[in-house]
Parts: C-alpha cells; sequence; structure tokens
C-alpha cells in the first residue's frame, strides 16, 4: 500500500507556513513503513529537531482505479479517520530552500499515523466534517472538511490521473493551521465528528 497526502489544502495553514496558494493541488507519496497504528509510539528521527504534528482527515481506498471522475469518486474510498502527517519542518525548510524534495522531511518510519476507522457511510454531510488535534489534553488544531481548498472528490479524481489508486491505499487530505513541534513524552489524540480514533505517544 502506499500513502498520498495533499498538501496547502486549507487557506490558514498556507498562510501560516508562508506559502503560496496553490491552483492544483500538491502532493507527495509516503512509503509504508510510515504507518503507524493507532496506540502506536512515534519514535522521533535524530536528524531533525522539530517534528511538527499535522492532523488530516484521511481516507481509505476500497477499489482499484485510474483517471476517476470526481462525480463517481466517491466509490473508491469507504472508511474515513483522523491521521497525523509527522512533518520534519527543519529538514522541509531546507529542502525547500535548495528547491530539493521532502522526501526525507516526510517519510520517516511512524511518520503517517492512522486512526481507527469508521465507515464513510457513518458521516451525514462530507462537507461538514470537524476533527481536532490535542497535545497532552491540549487543543491546538481545530479543522472542518469545508475548508479545504480542494474538496474528496477532486482530490481523489486529482491523484487518479497521475497514479493508479489500489484497495488498502490511504489518502491524507492536508492539514488546517495550528501545527506545532512535538516533543519526547507527549500524547497527542485526534478527534473526528467528538469521536477519539486515534492516541500516539512520543518518544
Ligand atoms: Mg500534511
Amino acid at each position: 500500500m502506499k500513502f498520498i497526502c495533499i498538501g496547502r489544502n486549507y487557506a490558514e495553514h498556507v498562510k501560516e507556513l508562508n506559502n503560496p496558494l496553490p491552483s492544483e493541488p500538491v502532493i507527495f507519496i509516503k512509503p509504508d513503513t510510515a504507518l503507524l497504528q493507532n496506540k502506536g509510539t512515534l519514535y522521533l528521527p535524530e536528524y531533525s529537531n522539530n517534528v511538527h504534528y499535522e492532523i488530516e482527515l484521511i481516507f481509505k481506498v476500497c477499489l482499484e482505479g485510474k483517471f476517476i471522475q470526481p462525480q463517481y469518486a466517491l466509490k473508491y474510498v469507504n472508511q474515513i479517520s483522523v491521521g497525523i502527517d509527522f512533518t520534519a519542518r527543519d529538514v522541509q525548510e531546507e529542502c525547500k530552500k535548495k528547491g530539493l524534495p521532502w522526501t526525507k522531511a516526510k517519510c520517516f518510519n511512524g511518520s503517517a499515523a492512522v486512526g481507527d476507522f469508521i465507515p464513510l457511510s457513518d458521516i451525514d454531510d462530507l462537507k461538514n466534517i470537524t476533527f481536532e488535534l490535542f497535545q497532552n489534553g491540549q487543543i491546538k488544531q481545530q479543522g472542518n472538511s469545508a475548508m479545504m481548498l480542494f474538496d474528496v472528490p477532486n482530490i481523489i479524481s486529482y491523484i487518479s490521473t497521475i497514479m493508479t489508486l489500489k484497495r488498502g491505499d490511504i489518502i491524507f487530505t492536508g492539514t488546517p493551521s495550528g501545527v506545532g513541534r512535538t516533543v519526547p513524552g507527549d500524547i497527542l489524540t485526534g478527534y473526528l465528528l467528538g469521536r477519539k480514533l486515534l492516541e500516539i505517544q512520543v518518544q
């Protein structure tokens, strides 16, 4: 399986990192070794001093497809949760400065934390999904799918014009503002529509 991630999909977050608003989705991938299951421990990579949490809505692919039209895109995902796209921000800034790929900043082991999935059919309104990240019990990020620059059907359609989506792939849809540093000893928890679906310990 692979992780396909969207960057810069919430205007407030684009602003906080001083990035330009994208005219098409920004995508990158993570390897399967980035997977960190709910209740797992993230071991911070030694080459970074500034790993950030990024809470995101995530979707699991249930059907193989390519060149998917937006109006059929939701047939290709059937589960939803929250995940954390852990990012070595210092390394990413260096890569950006040099015009190099972000891979080293995004793809370390455990960098894709994945909450417990719930059926997408449990969600009444895909355009009004609230989600939150807490760091040691303090709220740090609050998002709503209504604020996405590119919505889920368009993200799925866009990705599928570049690479085939396969069953089991997981799509990260971008983070709202409020990203910040995580340090050893942290407990990070993620909520979707008030339901706690993710808890990660950081070491
Ligand atoms: Mg992200």
